[in-house]
């Protein structure tokens, strides 16, 4: 762009504030470049080829805001089960399956902790994790803490349904971590959503 442009004078301008200790647009310009690994252009003030800049720029976002959220993911509470079965940011193959939007959404709040287990709500009542007890459980003396992994495949109160629904070689995993985390990465099976279609009331 010439000089003699208003953007580019404005841009200038901007930059020049930003020189001198102001925070202005290009200062927040200047961050961007700089996380994200292309400080030289900042410093340079020209970036080449524009398209192909611009092209490597955008990758670079994407990439960086995916580590961000698998990151996020990784180091809070809320993401203990999510993280083990979710290693790409991708768009999941269920969304583009043909399943009902109530489904859909049971099995997006299912794998997010969207659910009403008493592990969420424990969690927002600021109830000691050690101590968040299924209900049911606690009803025939068996303390086990209500989450996805427990109600999927331990809770004694739904074996009946696992029986019902689930194909042989799941009812023959004893490793049920392994398990947990195989149900999870092929979320379309029918066995999986007959499963869950029964707990509607506990993630829609
Ligand atoms: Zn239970």
């Amino acid at each position: 762009m010439t000089p003699t442009r208003y953007p580019k004078q404005s841009y200038l301008m901007l930059r020049r504030r930003d020189d001198s200790g102001r925070v202005t647009w290009a200062t927040f310009v200047k961050r961007t470049l700089l996380t994200n690994g292309f400080g030289h252009a900042w410093i340079s003030g020209e970036v080449g080829n524009d398209s192909a800049f611009l092209n490597l720029f955008q990758i670079r976002l994407v990439d960086c805001a995916k580590q961000s959220l698998l990151d996020d993911v990784n180091i809070r509470s809320k993401g203990e089960h999510y993280r083990l079965f979710k290693s790409l940011i991708e768009t999941e193959g269920y969304v583009s399956v043909s399943l009902s939007c109530r489904l859909k959404h049971c099995l997006s709040n299912f794998r997010c902790s969207g659910h009403q287990l008493m592990i969420e709500k424990g969690r927002h009542m600021k109830i000691d994790r050690a101590y968040i007890f299924c209900p049911l459980c606690l009803q025939r003396n068996v303390y086990c803490i209500e989450n996805e992994f427990n109600i999927l495949l331990v809770c004694p109160i739904y074996a009946d349904i696992r029986e019902r629904h689930f194909i042989d070689g799941w009812l023959r995993n004893y490793i049920l971590e392994h398990l947990f985390v195989h149900i999870m990465y092929d979320t379309n099976t029918q066995s999986f959503l007959h499963l869950l279609d029964t707990w509607t009331l506990h993630f829609c």
